[in-house]
């Protein structure tokens, strides 16, 4: 058994990971694929004391960081349950079950889907989540971006650079990303902005992208662009399926927290994307995790085990 379990290997989990080991006792990582989104971005440009990075090669230091120390990592193994009680249980899709003294719950945030006809049918054959990963797929060709908000427009700022034209479609009236980015954006010559419209469904010829449909909101009118790629920005949805009835979430689906990182159950605790600390960045995700394992430091020397 454990005393420290951590659920997630992210940024959050390794920085829990670490702090927990420093301090002597037994730690595990449970992870299904560790990095987490870190693996999947690009320039990372905002991690305090390091001026730039990659994401991959920041994963890999956060793996060889945790390594460094005595910590049990289980990598490409999923949680399925996880079950309270003086030793909480974390229960595998593989049909193992770990035990341990304390939890601390990272399992972090996913791209949300847009859910219209033609998105899952050409997911990976024009249909992505990430421009880092599938940009230069569709270098020289056009590709939409759905979704105004810092995601999108990030990412259509990315492609910009990438393919021939982009078209970013907002539902609102107004994007909603910073301000800054809203400014780099329009000064961009390849890409256009609509607003008020709503995405009805991504076409295909059977096999590839070759278009997107969309209504006007205002005049209802449904229009049709031709196109080779459509990146889906709307949004990350807590990866919390499985703690549902379990433990205490908000409306989001994200793990409710307290300052110290304390969920619902005595024992368990939550960092990073997964919770509702707001701003969903790594240097959030760590600066969490790493107190979420000292909250379970602590309350390891109050509770008797015996
Ligand atoms: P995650 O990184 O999501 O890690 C979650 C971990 O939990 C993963 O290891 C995952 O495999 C694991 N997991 C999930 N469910 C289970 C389960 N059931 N069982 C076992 N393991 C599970 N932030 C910045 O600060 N700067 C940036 O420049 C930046 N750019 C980004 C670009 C992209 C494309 C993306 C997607 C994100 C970006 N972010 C950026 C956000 C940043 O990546 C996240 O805020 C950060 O990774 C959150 O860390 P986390 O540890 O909470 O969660």
């Amino acid at each position: 058994a454990y005393d420290v379990l951590i659920v997630g290997g992210g940024p959050a989990g390794a920085a829990a990971a670490i702090y927990a080991a420093r301090k002597g006792i037994r730690t595990g990582v449970l992870a299904e694929r560790f990095g987490g989104q870190v693996l999947d971005t690009l320039a990372i440009e905002n991690f305090v004391s390091v001026k730039e990075t990659e994401g991959p090669q920041f994963a890999t230091a956060l793996e060889q960081h945790v390594r460094e120390y005595e910590v049990d990592i289980m990598n490409v193994q999923r949680a399925e349950a996880l079950v309270p009680g003086k030793m909480i249980e974390v229960r595998l899709a593989n049909g193992g079950v770990l035990k341990s003294k304390s939890v601390i719950l990272a399992t972090g945030a996913r791209w949300r889907e847009i859910n219209v006809p033609g998105e899952r049918e050409y997911r990976n054959h024009g249909v992505a989540y990430c421009p880092h990963c599938d940009g230069p797929l569709f270098k020289g060709k056009r590709v939409s971006v759905i979704g105004g908000g810092n995601s999108g427009v990030e990412a259509a700022i990315d492609l910009a650079g990438i393919v021939k034209e982009v078209t970013l479609i907002e539902f609102g009236a107004e994007l909603r990303a910073d301000e800054v980015l809203q400014r780099k954006l329009r000064s961009l010559p390849n890409v256009k902005v609509i607003t008020s419209a709503q995405t009805t469904e991504i076409t295909g010829d059977g096999k590839k992208v070759n278009g997107i449909t969309y209504k006007e909101r205002e005049s209802g009118e449904v229009k049709h662009i031709e196109l080779e790629g459509v990146f889906v920005q709307i949004g990350l949805v807590p990866n919390t399926e499985w703690l549902k009835g379990t433990i205490a979430l908000s409306k989001h689906g994200e793990i409710e927290v307290d300052a110290k990182g304390q969920t619902s159950i005595p024992g368990v605790f939550a960092a990073g994307d997964v919770t509702t600390v707001p701003f969903k960045q790594i240097v959030i995700a760590v600066g969490e995790g790493a107190k979420a394992s000292l909250s379970a430091f602590d309350y390891l020397i109050r509770t008797p085990f015996d």
